[in-house]
């Protein structure tokens, strides 16, 4: 997908709804007392009701050799056309949650050797239980991908140039390495102010902070699973939109009630995988035999696309 396809809104767009854009603008503290934000440059600007939608950081482990070059992350789209430009021939994906995943895949369809290394028992273990997992490994080793879980990295080889990986299992030879080890829920700006937080910005059901006049939505929350109450971080689209949602409607006097995020994940393969050179014909969603009880029924979403 080219960039422009990712970006739907234009700076006009916000002019035309009276929304005030602030490029290269970091907020770097809040004052909830005074009601201000202070951003980077020492300016200061003051709210009545403030939202923090500043997402997360991406986590980096400290594995040895981990700054060298070859070695990209995926969460920024700088990272990822660092990585479109770097003509690398095997890879290793170091993660294989939902971004590994798609990496894996995009650099398998530009012809690379790519290798995942998972930590856990199966691969997208905060998305689905083990039995749909290994239905989406065997696919992924069925498209040349290969996959190794219980396993971690130990080192990441090499002479400032990426030469390889060092697992607690073997050593293989790469030249590029994805680090796509998940989003940690960014809680700092949010901390200047005194605001609760746990795994990331805690949030009442009506995205309110600790702070009633300061809401929280998207990737930098702590919220719910929708299907179980139990506290999840499902950062995902979706629940990103629908709490904003939440957050204005409420800022504008309407009843609204969050009902909690949703861990639905879709796989991107066509079936067959086509030839890097063509065009996917088709996709298709795993969804299914999640195990998590609903009113104490078994809540399984099957979709086709
Ligand atoms: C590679 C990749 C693929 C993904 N694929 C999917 C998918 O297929 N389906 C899906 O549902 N989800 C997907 N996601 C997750 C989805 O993108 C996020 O859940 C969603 O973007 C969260 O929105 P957000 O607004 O909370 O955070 P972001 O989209 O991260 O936006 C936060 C913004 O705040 C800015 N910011 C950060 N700190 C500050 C600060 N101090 N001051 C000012 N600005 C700041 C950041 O620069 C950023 O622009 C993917 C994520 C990645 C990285």
């Amino acid at each position: 997908m080219s960039a422009n396809r990712c970006v739907q809104k234009k700076t006009e767009d916000y002019e035309t709804h009276r929304i005030e854009l602030r490029y290269d603008a970091r907020a770097v503290s809040i004052d909830p007392d005074k009601k201000r934000i202070t951003i980077h440059t020492g300016e200061q600007i003051r709210y009545d009701k403030l939202v923090l939608a500043h997402g997360g950081d991406l986590f980096i482990p400290p594995i040895p050799g981990i700054d060298q070059s070859g070695v990209f992350s995926c969460k920024q789209l700088s990272e990822t056309r660092k990585l479109a430009a770097h003509h690398g021939t095997s890879a290793v994906v170091i993660g294989s949650g939902a971004i590994g995943i798609e990496a894996a895949e995009a650099l398998k369809r530009k012809g690379v050797d790519v290798y995942v290394i998972e930590l856990m028992d199966w691969i997208l273990p905060s998305l689905f239980d083990e039995p749909t997992a290994k239905r989406l490994e065997t696919e992924l080793t069925g498209y040349g991908i290969q996959v190794f879980t219980h396993e971690k990295v130990m080192e990441i080889k090499g002479d400032g140039n990426v030469t390889g990986v060092v697992t607690d299992r073997r050593t293989l030879d790469c030249d590029t390495v994805v680090v796509a080890t998940g989003v940690v829920p960014g809680t700092a700006l949010a901390r200047t102010a005194g605001i609760e937080t746990g795994r990331g910005i805690q949030v009442n059901r009506q995205m309110q902070t600790s702070d009633p006049d300061i809401y929280a939505c998207g990737d930098c929350v702590e919220t719910i699973d929708a299907c179980t109450g139990e506290i999840a971080m499902f950062q995902l689209k979706h629940n990103a939109i629908e709490q904003a949602q939440v957050a204005a409607r409420h800022i504008l006097g309407e009843p609204v009630r969050y009902l909690g995020a949703y861990a639905f994940a879709r796989a991107h393969f066509s079936t067959p995988m086509p030839p890097p050179s063509e065009k996917p014909s088709g996709h298709w969603i795993v969804c299914s035999e999640i195990s998590a009880l609903w009113n104490g029924k078994t809540k399984a979403i099957i979709c086709g696309w």
